[in-house]
Formats: C-alpha cells, structure tokens, sequence
C-alpha cells in the first residue's frame, strides 16, 4: 500500500479483515497537515465495516449533520437526516491530522505493518509480483516485493506518474486558499453541525467554506480560478480576510475570530487518470480522480475505491479473475459521474438556482440531500441514475436565481 490517507487506511483495515498481509509505507510522519476536513455520512457506513468507526466515534469530533448555503441574502440548508436513502445521516467534521492518525493506528492495530518516512520511488511488474523501490528519510534504500499494490498516494499520484497514467481533468484549473482560526462565534443560532457553503455576492464562480470543529475552532478557505479570485498581489492572510468580509454571513460570523495559523493555496488540485487498475495494481482515493471540494465528496469517494478494490484484491490474490472495468471501475463510477454532474451544475449556476431556489418539493430536496450526504451509488434514487437529466430539469423548473439587491 502506497499512502497512509484515509483510502490507504480503509484498504488495509479491510485486507487485513481478509488475512491477507499487509504493509503501509507513508512518506511522511503522523500527525500530518491535510486539507480535506467535512466528511459525509456515507463514509460512516465504510469506517464501521473496515472496523474503524469506534475509534472515530472516541475521538470527539465535531458532529456534522448537513450543509448550509448561504448567497448574499439567501440561506438554504440541507439536513441530511432528512435523506431519501437508508443510512447513517450525520458524520464528522475532522482535523485530518488526528483522523488520519486515528485510521492508521487502528489499522496498525489489526495487524497491518506501517513504515512513516517511507518514500515509494519506483515500481517493477513481472507476471508474479510487483518490486518496489524505497528510500527512507534516514538516507536508506531498499526494495520490497509485493503480489498486489494500491496506490494511495493522493497527490503524490505515485502511479500515475510512474506509469504515464496521468490524463488532465475535465474541470478548469482552480485554486483555494484556507486555513484554521479560532472562530468565536457568539451568534446563538449558528449551527456548527453544518458546513457553510457560502457564494460570492459578485462572482457566482467563487465559493468559500466554513468547517466549524469542535473546541471553536473552524477551518475556513476560498476557492475559484485565479482570474476570478483576483488576489492582486495581497498577502494571503488579508486576501482571505478581505474576501471573508465580502460574504455577508461570514463577515456578521467572524467579526470576532482570530486569524493565528497561517493560509495556504493548492492549486491545479483536480485530476485525472487513463486507467484504474492493472494486472497487479489498482488506484484509490485521489491518486486516481479529484474532482473538486465543493461537496466534501474526496474522502468518501477514497474510502469507497478501497472498499471496492480490496474485495477484488482478495480474489484475484486468490487466484480469481474477477472483472476489474465491470466490478472496479464502472462501479465506482457511478458516484464519480454523479459528483460530476452537481459539482459541473454549482460551477455552471444550474445547482446553484436549485439549491437557492423556493420551489424544491420535499420529496427532491430528500433525494438531493441524499447524494451531497454521500450516497452517489444509490442508482433507486433517481438523482443518482439520470444525475444530468434530472439536475437540467429541476434547474429549469426553479428558473435563475436572482440576488434582492
Ligand atoms: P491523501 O489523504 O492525500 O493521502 C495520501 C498519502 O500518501 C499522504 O499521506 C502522502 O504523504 C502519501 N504519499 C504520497 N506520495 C507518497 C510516496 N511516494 N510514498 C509514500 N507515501 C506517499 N474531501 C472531503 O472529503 N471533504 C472536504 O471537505 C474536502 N475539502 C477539500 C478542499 C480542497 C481545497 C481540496 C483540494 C480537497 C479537498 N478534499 C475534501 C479532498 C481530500 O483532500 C482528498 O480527496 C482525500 O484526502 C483523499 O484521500 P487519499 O487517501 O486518496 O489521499
């Protein structure tokens, strides 16, 4: 396994439930910065499988139970409770740093061997089995042969790379900046169970987020294509002040916070592959496909690529030949594509006029809330099935969204 993320985690949880021996090398050391905080309740389904929900359920973490939106304005919120598909309806808004640990601690737990300071160079396939090659950060080497790989590697897209996988993203080249604050938030009515999805007033294009954690903290960020974003040369801490200022809920919110960590950007962050698996390997979670934040789908569309690949790793290591495009990656797809088609829809305006329209019925915003909670394979909710038609649809119907001003 390449990458001890939340998809390398989740895969070696469920190899291991399978007997299969399993070793983790994990370039860098836990605990570890990672963006990626506001899970989905679907994930939760994933975790309790993989035997991992206990400890995440221990940890304290901030309850998340929907989204809120906010433009100008306009407030619509999503309670995923309130869902069209069974399952869990609330999950966790996480410092990644303690989640990831968490994860691979418990998967350490069950057995898997995890090596930090671990870094994958190259890889070798013959018939048989996979050698890689390895440096640590004590300035050693050595190779480590392997039946079957997974690449968990994120954006270190180890595979991809090495393989000349790498195929560009359908979407346009955005950037966010982010960071953590002390919020102090004294507003009575915030609900720090959801996540803010908040519109620019100006520019539909741009969005920014409010992860409230536990303990008044929150994580905070921007996001939209460089030209848009117009940082004009601002140091990143008062461009994302400034621009916090220019969405009227996070302005009234956050009059009082404290600015203490530094902001970061990462850019060019969506991606794209040519292919998902060979005959002794298969890529998970963001070493695959990223698409975009806007739905905190990354982490739940990681763990569901681990999920389905190890039940194939299991027969193929058993000397299977089970239908990797069928099982794998068509399978998987179903959730990608729907991503696809609301993620497409918030950048285009169709999603949006949807989401701050009036005149969603109840019976579709439970359906709606049903994919953003996570539950991008339930192909019975016709959302999922006919994702583009059902969105041009529905956007027609709530017609173009219109800001008072
Ligand atoms: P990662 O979590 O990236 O883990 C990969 C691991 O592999 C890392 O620990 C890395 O050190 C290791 N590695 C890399 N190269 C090597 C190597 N050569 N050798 C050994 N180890 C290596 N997702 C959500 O679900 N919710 C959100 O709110 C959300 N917000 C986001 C905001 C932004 C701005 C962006 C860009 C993404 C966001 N995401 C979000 C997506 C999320 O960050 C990822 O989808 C998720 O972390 C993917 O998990 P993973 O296990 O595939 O990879």
């Amino acid at each position: 396994m390449i990458g001890a993320g939340p998809s390398g985690s989740v895969a070696a949880a469920l190899l291991r439930q399978r007997g299969w021996q399993v070793c983790v090398l994990e370039r860098q050391h836990f605990p570890r910065f990672s963006i990626g905080e506001s899970l989905l309740p679907y994930c939760m389904e994933i975790l309790e499988e993989a035997g991992l929900l206990q400890a995440v359920n221990e940890a304290g973490f901030q309850v998340k139970n929907g989204a809120a939106f906010t433009w100008g304005d306009r407030n619509t919120t999503i309670d995923f409770r309130d869902k069209f598909t069974a399952g869990p309806g609330t999950t966790f808004q996480v410092q990644r740093a303690r989640f990831d640990q968490i994860l691979i601690q418990e998967a350490e737990k069950m057995g898997a061997e995890v090596h930090f300071g671990h870094t994958v160079n190259n890889l070798d396939f013959t018939d048989e089995h996979a050698t890689l090659s390895v440096s640590t950060d004590q300035n050693q080497s050595y190779t480590l042969q392997a039946r079957f790989v997974l690449d968990a590697s994120g954006y270190g897209r180890v595979l991809p790379r090495l393989l000349n996988l790498e195929r560009p993203s359908a979407f346009p080249l955005r950037e966010a900046w982010f960071t953590h604050i002390q919020d102090n938030i004294s507003d009575p009515d915030f609900d720090r169970e959801k996540i803010v999805i908040a519109t620019h007033p100006r520019d539909r294009a741009i969005w920014m987020w409010l992860i409230p954690f536990s303990q008044g903290r929150c994580s905070i960020g921007v996001v939209g294509e460089p030209s848009h974003l117009a940082m004009n040369g601002r140091d990143p801490l008062v461009f994302l002040q400034d621009i916090t200022r220019e969405i009227p809920l996070l302005k009234r919110l956050l009059e009082n916070a404290i600015w203490d960590t530094p902001v970061n950007p990462l850019r060019g962050y969506s991606a794209n592959v040519t292919s998902l698996h060979g005959s002794r390997y298969a890529l998970l979670g963001n070493a695959a496909e990223f698409l975009d934040p806007v739905f905190s789908s990354g982490v739940t569309i990681a763990m569901h690529s681990a999920k389905l690949a190890t039940a194939l790793v299991d027969k193929t290591l058993h000397g299977q030949t089970p239908d990797w495009e069928k099982d794998f990656v068509q399978a998987l797809r179903v959730g990608i594509e729907t991503f696809k088609t609301y993620v497409s829809g918030w950048y285009d305006c169709r999603f949006q006029d949807v989401i701050y329209s009036t005149q969603m019925n109840q019976d579709i915003r439970r359906m709606i809330a049903s994919v953003l909670a996570g539950y991008a394979w339930d192909i019975s909710n016709p959302f999922v099935e006919k994702s583009e038609r059902r969105l041009n649809a529905l956007a027609e119907i709530c017609g173009e969204a219109q800001l008072d001003t």
